[in-house]
């Protein structure tokens, strides 16, 4: 079998995440590494390795994942704006292959990103 993704090992917690939102379709935790005041990453409970993996059937979890990424900004009192960010693949930066929407805010962001 092959070996799970950090993400997966959150998802069945077997390693602790800081949650700051969950539902039967998802959760939202504090990056380790944040890079804003306000860093989340809301993942799909269903193992999709990137979003070019997801299947058309996926389009309604999808939706689900932005609605959730608009739920963790209400409550987070990001009502200045906030980022969303999904890296997919090697050129698109994506280093855990658990499909992941970040959600970055609590400053003012630059454009373009590197
Ligand atoms: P990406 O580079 O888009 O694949 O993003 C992966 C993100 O996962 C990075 O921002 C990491 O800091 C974050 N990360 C890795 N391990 C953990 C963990 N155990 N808990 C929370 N965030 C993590």
């Amino acid at each position: 079998m092959a070996t799970k993704t950090i993400f997966k090992r959150i998802i069945d917690k077997e390693i602790p995440a800081q949650l700051v939102y969950e539902d039967d379709r998802c959760l939202a935790f504090r990056d380790v590494n944040p890079q804003a005041p306000v860093h989340v990453l809301v993942i799909p409970r269903q193992e999709i390795q990137s979003l070019a993996h997801a299947a058309d059937g996926d389009a309604p979890l999808l939706g689900h994942l932005l609605s959730a990424v608009r739920t963790v900004a209400k409550k987070l009192d990001l009502a200045q704006g906030y980022r969303v960010v999904i890296n997919c693949g090697p050129d698109g930066g994506q280093t855990v292959d658990h499909l992941h929407l970040h959600v970055l805010g609590g400053r003012r962001l630059e454009w373009p990103p590197g």
